[in-house]
């Protein structure tokens, strides 16, 4: 019988943990060595691609919903309800086409922020080992189909539901199907009982799941949808919620929607008590409120957000949580693997030792009897792939390839040697132990090959040159090399050790040699280390390798330069670094060296105790906990295990340190960006309230009517706000420290700011709008002018807005070409609105004579000096704070 997937029959697909695993294979028409690749395709056409049903993605109808549900809607269709009640028809239809703008603004910007986050999410495509004719190959998840024959090691997402037909000390955590936290032993090859629950088929894997330890062949039973995940994929798809700077601008838009309800109290009362018509009172007051709640704000925000994950991921950053844009601009503390990411993880072996012959060059491969077996033992004890004629399609541990590229160096076949002597049993490399070893068939017997750190391994071995052989180790090491020991041992066919004897066999070995391999620091390192601590970034080095070849690293790197900067996870064991000078004494190394994985959360949470925002890099299925518990988890997109690139919040791309770099700056520049839609947004609304409240306490009559506020916030808030969000980072953005991760938004700096700002705009068109009054104008003839003074205030401003230090002149224009078109087209409006008929009658407008708009510029302008005045007093205080110091 042979079933597939989309079976026209209509019947179930088999109980894949009751079956044998003949009976699995026959069943798929595959074999244990896989698929030819023309099957695969066929089936691949077939049966489609090895997918999940989508998350849902909500509609712009939905979008739009949520958009108009908003408190600021619901207050402006009341005001509208209000005229309409009143018989003032037009008034209720202008407001009926504010709230269309503004949420037709809102949804669409919000929309094509989801859009860019879903293309994004699909960059990060993961991957997985597959056998076809014959060979082990990588392939995308997304290709696999059933009768598909996988190689998964210890960091490997689960790609597809898989019943094993081999597999070394497996263990997978399967906490997202089934809620079981621990991992669980994966060993069982036979068939289970059919009535066997989800939980308890160890003789499967699951599609989602992630292995923890170990080593496993299985065949693929189902793909995409019909696996066990897909089948209630919708289930686990819960909405996340938003990033906390999102909930914390929520808080302070409601502080203000109270401030602002408060002062809107205020007026009114005035206004009533001075006999006003009640009708006008409650629709200017709508009005007002509208005015200074920064409405456009949360769009805003998005907007600024979803620019910045477009621009990192163009700097190789990928964004997972939309939190970490604005934590990585807070950051203080990188905590960096070494491996792979301040180096190439490009291992290439250049220095052997071999006992009783001593220390040799690879430069001229030695080719003697010694040589040789060191060798085949590091060939042996290998999971990896690698072809000379190929070498860029080599897969696997880098170690492991440059044990296998070694061996060719050494005119010996790894293929060849590993089909003479199969495997029995292995002992997978893992990061805590730090050896390798295999056991493999020989003669009638077994050997045993080990390969792993030298103060590890060579302390197993008997002998008399182990002394000799670890300084020899730690010299090497001194010069930035990493070394591995290599040994082995035979057993006669009567003692080979079963699985549970293996461990405790690894023992009384005989040395074979140690292996000094070079792996090459990134070009981009070194810069990327010193643009750090230019922007007051520390960064730590973490790794598993030995203290000295450590401490030569970060000696080329400008990281550390004395032996005192480095803690080794053999102190944070021991509890010499704890306590409150621990703290300290951790928080200062600059050097983590022969640290287990498990130890890096210790760290993180040291030195987020020492009061850090913590990033920290980590590629390895023990790093996940570290992951999560820092600030910010960064894992690698190219190296890194499908584990961690699972918790991190954020993915590089090209596993390249340097990239961190430039995700801190796009993070800066993002909170920046923020804070300038804030001073924009609040400042005008601030200045608004400044000219009405002064004209309703000193008697007269409203400078602007409830119409003429909600217009003059359509053209200055409508797209300006926006285009600030696209405003580029700022040079010296990487010479400022960073600031400080619970900084609250409305700071003092930005109070000053918004003060200054709202103040004199204020102040400015109320004397304006007294002056036209006392000369002897009409109400409507003062509003029209002071309306069109607002406009230009308003939209001049913005140009303050593109820097908090920065004079504005220094900023091209070019450098933000929105801003300048949002600016001109409400301009346009303004200028064109008295000439357009119904808009004319409904805002009350008319032209404004060319003599007094030769005086209306200038004093609009006289806003741009005034700020340009505070920024320079600011920037000069600051240069005086730092003489000082
Ligand atoms: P790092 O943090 O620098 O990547 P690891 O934790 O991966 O270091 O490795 C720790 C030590 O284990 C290394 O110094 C090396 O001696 C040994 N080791 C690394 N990779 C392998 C491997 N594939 N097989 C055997 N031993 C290894
Ligand atoms: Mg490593």
């Amino acid at each position: 019988m042979s079933y597939m997937p989309v079976d026209r029959t209509g019947a179930a697909p088999p109980l894949w943990h009751a079956l044998s695993e003949r009976q699995v294979l026959e069943t798929l028409s595959t074999s244990a060595t896989g698929l030819s690749a023309g099957e695969a395709d066929r089936r691949l056409a077939a049966f489609g691609p090895n997918l999940l049903p989508e998350p849902p993605v909500r509609t712009i109808g939905a979008i739009l919903l949520a958009q108009i549900w908003s408190p600021l809607i619901a207050l402006l269709l009341a005001a509208a309800a209000v005229a309409a009640a009143m018989g003032d028809l037009e008034d209720a239809v202008f407001i009926l086409i504010v709230v269309l703008i503004n949420t037709a603004i809102g949804a669409t910007q919000e929309y094509r922020a989801q859009a860019n986050t879903q293309a994004l999410r699909a960059r990060i495509r993961t991957g997985t080992r597959v056998r076809r004719d014959g060979t082990i190959a990588p392939i995308e998840s997304r290709a696999l189909v059933v009768g598909d024959m996988l190689v998964l090691e210890a960091g490997d997402r689960v790609p597809a539901d898989l019943r094993l037909i081999a597999a070394s000390q497996l263990q997978a955590d399967e906490a997202m199907l089934t809620g079981e936290s621990l991992p669980v032993d994966k060993l069982e090859l036979r068939a289970l009982p059919e009535g066997a629950r989800l939980a308890d088929r160890t003789n499967m894997l699951h599609a989602g799941t992630m292995i923890q330890r170990g080593r496993c062949e299985a065949v693929v039973v189902a793909t995409g949808g019909s696996t066990a995940i897909g089948q209630i994929a919708r289930a686990l798809q819960a909405p996340s919620a938003g990033p906390p700077l999102l909930r914390r601008l929520d808080r302070f838009s409601r502080l203000l929607a109270l401030v602002a309800l408060s002062l809107v109290a205020l007026v009114v009362a005035i206004q009533l008590a001075g006999g006003a018509p009640l009708r006008e009172t409650v629709f200017f007051a709508i009005a007002l409120a509208v005015s200074i709640i920064p409405e456009g704000l949360p769009v805003a925000v998005t907007i600024a957000l979803a620019v910045a994950t477009r621009r990192m991921a163009r700097r190789h950053v990928i964004v997972r949580q939309l939190a970490a844009v604005e934590g990585l601009g807070a950051c203080t503390v990188i905590a960096t693997d070494k491996t792979g990411t301040l180096t190439l993880n490009k291992v290439a072996a250049r220095r052997l030792w071999l006992p009783g012959e001593g220390d040799v060059l690879l430069a001229s491969a030695p080719s003697d009897e010694m040589a040789r077996a060191l060798g085949e033992a590091g060939a042996l004890c290998n999971d990896a792939t690698f072809d000379p004629a190929h070498p860029d399609q080599a897969s696997g541990d880098a170690v492991d390839i440059a044990f296998l590229r070694l061996a060719h160096d050494l005119s010996l076949d790894p293929a060849a040697l590993a089909a003479a002597h199969p495997r029995l049993r292995d002992l997978p490399f893992d990061a805590a132990r730090k050896f390798a070893a295999a056991l493999n068939t020989a003669g009638g017997g077994a050997r045993l090959s080990v390969k792993g750190a030298a103060e590890v391994v060579v302390p197993l071995c008997t002998g008399a040159e182990s002394a000799q052989a670890l300084a020899v180790a730690e010299r090497m090491a001194a010069d930035g090399y990493r070394v591995l020991a290599v040994a082995g041992r035979r057993f006669d066919a009567h003692d080979v050790p079963d699985a549970a004897a293996l461990p405790a066999a690894v023992d009384r070995l005989t040395l074979l040699g140690l292996v000094g391999f070079i792996d090459p620091l990134r070009p981009e390192a070194k810069a990327a280390v010193a643009a750090c601590t230019a922007a007051g970034v520390a960064v730590k080095m973490i790794t598993g390798d030995h203290a000295a070849t450590a401490l030569a690293i970060a000696r080329d790197l400008g990281i550390a330069d004395r032996p005192d900067q480095i803690v080794t996870g053999r102190d944070l064991e021991a509890g010499t670094a704890y306590g409150p000078p621990g703290i300290e004494r951790l928080a200062r190394a600059r050097v983590f060296a022969r640290v287990e994985p498990g130890q890096k959360v210790e760290i993180v949470q040291a030195l987020q105790d020492a009061g850090h925002v913590v990033a920290m890099t980590g590629d390895g299925v023990n790093d996940a906990p570290a992951l999560r518990r820092a600030d910010l988890g960064i894992a690698m997109g190219r190296g890194g295990t499908d584990v961690a690139r699972e918790v991190a919040d954020l993915v590089l791309t090209d596993d390249n340190f340097a990239s961190v770099v430039a995700g801190i700056e796009e993070g800066r520049a993002a909170y920046a960006n923020i804070r300038k839609v804030i001073l924009l947004l609040v400042g005008t609304g601030a200045a608004e309230a400044a000219m009405v409240l002064l004209a309703v306490l000193s008697g007269l009559p409203a400078p602007l009517t409830a119409v003429q506020l909600l217009w003059l916030n359509l053209v200055t808030n409508g797209g300006q706000d926006v285009a600030l969000a696209f405003e580029k980072a700022e040079p010296g953005l990487l010479h400022r420290p960073p600031r400080p991760g619970d900084e609250p938004i409305l700071d003092r700096l930005m109070l000053r700011q918004i003060a200054v700002a709202g103040l004199y705009m204020g102040v400015v068109a109320y004397a304006v709008f007294a002056a036209l009054l006392g000369a002897g104008r009409s109400a409507e003839e003062a509003r029209n002018v002071t309306l069109m003074l607002m406009v230009l205030f308003q939209n001049m401003h913005v140009f303050n807005c593109r820097s908090e230090t920065l004079s504005a002149f220094r900023l091209p224009l070019a450098n933000n070409l929105p801003l300048a078109f949002a600016v001109a087209a409400a301009l346009l409006a303004s200028l064109a609105a008295p000439f357009v008929p119904g808009l004319r009658d409904v805002l009350d407008v008319a032209p404004i004579a060319p003599d007094l708009m030769l005086l209306l510029v200038p004093i609009a302008a006289s806003i741009i000096l005034v700020i340009e005045g505070d920024k320079f007093l600011r920037r000069r205080a600051a240069a005086r704070k730092a003489q000082t110091c």
